[in-house]
């Protein structure tokens, strides 16, 4: 329809598919069954199995299959909005899915065993610290987990509350307190997000809690400056330029959102599995409100209710608008987790 071809336009969310290849316990439970998907990648189409005889087929912008690459799934996910970042734009990616399904190892991912593995938080760093120079730019990181409508530094385990303040003016957001680290090289960047691990692990500990359960979110703040008139980093380098650019520089500022989400099994099990439902509410607001917006924005709709959670106003000034967003909802191939696949699928295909 329209919106596919209106697929890079700033503003609508792009939406990708990512199915988990199937682990030990998998290849062993489930071998006598099919799998409750299949993919058409060539057509970016996705087949749900809904039993025996019957398929729904739902398209997304992209379909990854259980060979896809980190590299290709940073190239088709994340990439784009890196580049309108480095452009001046803020923009966000976001994983949504169940718990197991993959969202930690496609954004968080280190990669230290094997540089192949790097998820998108390190590939995303790396491309921008491929482009600012040292001299007159710089890349500065928060790292926060926002539990039961809370958000905490997981910079600094001190910071437990960190208010978010909202410029009436101009939307932008800030988040008075928490840890903002300048980033010289990548080594830094993936020390900071080892610290964050181990404190949000720490955390969730003497909270008596599980990283499924809480979002977990990295802000990216871009400053550089540019001569107008200059190449843009999404633009073909003209090196041929003869006339020397004597135009003033100008400053860019860029914001990239990257947000690991909490599990999304948790709105349909809410009371179960020992978890309180106190934290099923909270999760479940924050991802329906999180939905809503995503919907609001598909439908072009003028009102995008933002302000319903803590999650969306977070993301107020890197959501619509200007800036590009990208979803990727990740699945796992397990006939046993049909209900939960079908409603990430039908998540992902509200976005669109
Ligand atoms: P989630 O964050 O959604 O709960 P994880 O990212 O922790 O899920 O993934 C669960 C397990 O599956 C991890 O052991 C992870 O390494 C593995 N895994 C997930 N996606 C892939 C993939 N595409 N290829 C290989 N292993 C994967
Ligand atoms: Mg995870």
């Amino acid at each position: 329809g329209a919106a596919r071809d209106a697929s890079d336009v700033p503003g609508r969310v792009r939406v990708a598919v990512r199915l988990r290849p199937k682990n030990a316990e998998e290849r062993v439970a489930d071998a006598d069954y099919a799998d409750c998907v299949e993919l058409q990648p060539e057509l970016k189409r996705l087949k749900l199995r809904k039993n025996n005889w019957d398929t729904d087929t739902y398209e997304f912008d992209e379909v990854l299959t259980e060979s896809a690459s980190q590299k290709r799934v940073y190239e088709v996910v994340a990439k784009p909005v890196v580049e309108s970042v480095l452009d001046g734009y803020n923009g966000t990616v976001l994983a949504y899915g169940q718990t197991g399904t993959g969202k930690t190892y496609t954004l968080g991912q280190l990669g230290e065993e094997d540089v192949s593995d790097r998820g998108i938080m390190v590939r995303s760093m790396e491309d921008i610290l491929a482009e600012i120079s040292p001299e007159t730019d710089s890349v500065c990181v928060s790292y926060l987990q926002l539990y039961m409508e809370t958000i905490q530094d997981l910079l600094n385990p001190a910071n437990d509350n960190i208010p978010i303040v909202e410029d009436p003016r101009t939307g932008e957001v800030s988040l008075p307190g928490a840890t903002v680290v300048e980033i010289r090289n990548q080594h830094s960047f993936m020390e900071l997000l080892q610290l964050g691990e181990a404190n949000r692990f720490a955390a969730n500990t003497k909270l008596n809690t599980e990283s499924s359960r809480s979002h977990a979110i990295l802000m990216v703040q871009m400053k550089r400056s540019v001569r107008v008139g200059e190449p843009s980093s999404s633009e073909d380098e003209d090196h041929s330029q003869s006339v020397k650019n004597c135009n003033p520089p100008v400053v860019r500022k860029g914001k990239l959102v990257v947000v690991d989400l909490a599990g999304s099994e948790r709105i349909h099990k809410s009371g179960s599995e020992g978890h309180t439902l106190e934290e099923a509410k909270a999760i479940n607001l924050s991802l329906t409100a999180l939905g809503k917006c995503i919907n609001a924005l598909a439908e072009n709709s003028p009102h995008v209710p933002i302000r319903d959670s803590k999650l969306t106003r977070l993301l107020r000034d890197s959501f619509g608008g200007t800036a590009r967003t990208s979803l990727i909802i990740t699945i796992g191939p397990s006939p046993r987790h049909r209900g939960e696949t079908t409603s990430t699928i039908l998540f992902g295909q509200r976005a669109m």
